[in-house]
């Protein structure tokens, strides 16, 4: 039995040092009847029983947290998280659910939320359905905070976006692991670090630099280890190798705010900078060197000398085969 700090017993009114028991209690909640543990102070002086401040104390609470554990409610703090994750107050939030100004602020508190409340509640984290809920009834937003929640929601839309966008290309770029990609399996995170860790040794690129690069590193690691670094595949194009569907994966990297890119004046593409660093956790120490050993070569290069370099070098490339898949096979004849 723990002690606590002196209370003053609510039956005969001496400041005592209570002891603290714990008792089984039913408690019914919507019809359903629950069994918690609940914590009771006893007076030394007149062995009374009382209760305490705290929810180890308060035997509905405790009952609510069982009933939202079996129906798969959210707790109070999942309330104020979702609130807060949109910089919306309690009044406002209460409105855009159709509701009394006040109803958050009791959920908050730990008032057990009624079932379609708690659907909507649940449903509002996702920025989409937050964004539905105030376009019907913008006014439910007060004027004070209206500014910063129409900031919160548009930065929560955008990020829910881009992982849309990053989904749609794992999901395209997802082959099946064999010689036309190096046998490796694709990972949109992986190529994110592997392109920024190009650009961060060699930068701005042109487009054709983007799409011959990682070619070379991708056939020189498979050259080595039997496997290739990212899990694309290249393409014979008029001027050599290429990575196959380049567009949609370039698209992705500006859009996802990756890197940026530029009108390129001296060719025909574009020119493309980071705009972070790379992870390069990822890579061993040997990965590296090569990366940085490719990216220095080919990266200063003109467009057109990389193109005649790969357009007369690079094994397995084939004008007469133009738009087909390059088979892993050439790579035991690569080099720089
Ligand atoms: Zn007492």
């Amino acid at each position: 039995m723990k002690t606590v700090e002196k209370e003053l017993c609510p039956d005969c009114d001496e400041l005592t040092t209570p002891d603290i028991i714990e008792k089984e209690v039913k408690v019914t909640v919507r019809k359903e009847e629950y069994c918690v543990i609940v914590k009771r102070a006893v007076c030394w002086a007149c062995n009374s029983e009382f209760g305490l401040s705290g929810i180890d104390f308060d035997e509905a609470a405790l009952a609510y947290n069982e009933y939202r554990r079996k129906h798969n409610y959210l707790f109070p703090e999942d309330v104020k998280n979702i609130r807060e994750k949109y910089a919306l107050n309690q009044k406002s939030f209460s409105r855009l659910i159709n509701s009394g100004e006040n109803t958050i602020h009791l959920y908050e508190k730990g008032g057990l939320q009624d079932g379609a409340h708690n659907e909507i509640i649940k449903q509002a984290e996702n920025p989409e359905v937050m964004k539905n809920l105030y376009d019907d009834n913008n006014d439910a937003v007060t004027m004070d905070i209206r500014q910063a929640f129409e900031e919160k929601l548009k930065a929560l839309l955008e990020e829910k976006n881009k992982n849309k966008m990053r989904e749609i290309i794992q999901s395209a770029f997802d082959f099946k692991q064999d010689i036309y990609c190096g046998y490796k399996k694709f990972d949109i995170e992986y190529f994110i670090n592997f392109m920024l860790t190009i650009l961060g040794f060699y930068k701005p690129l042109s487009t054709t630099h983007m799409g011959k690069i990682p070619c070379y590193l991708d056939f020189l690691k498979f050259k080595n280890e039997g496997v290739s670094f990212t899990g694309c595949r290249y393409v014979v194009g008029k001027y050599g190798p290429f990575l196959n569907d380049y567009s949609k994966l370039f698209c992705f990297l500006k859009d996802s705010g990756v890197v940026d890119s530029d009108i390129d004046i001296s060719g025909s593409g574009e020119i493309y900078v980071p705009l972070r660093q790379p992870d390069m956790s990822v890579f061993s120490k040997k990965d590296a060197d090569l990366i940085k050993e490719v990216a220095l070569k080919l990266g200063p290069m003109s467009t057109q000398a990389l193109k005649n370099k790969t357009h007369n070098e690079f094994p397995g490339w084939d004008e007469n085969k133009i738009g087909q898949l390059i088979s892993f096979e050439n790579a035991r004849n690569v080099r720089l």
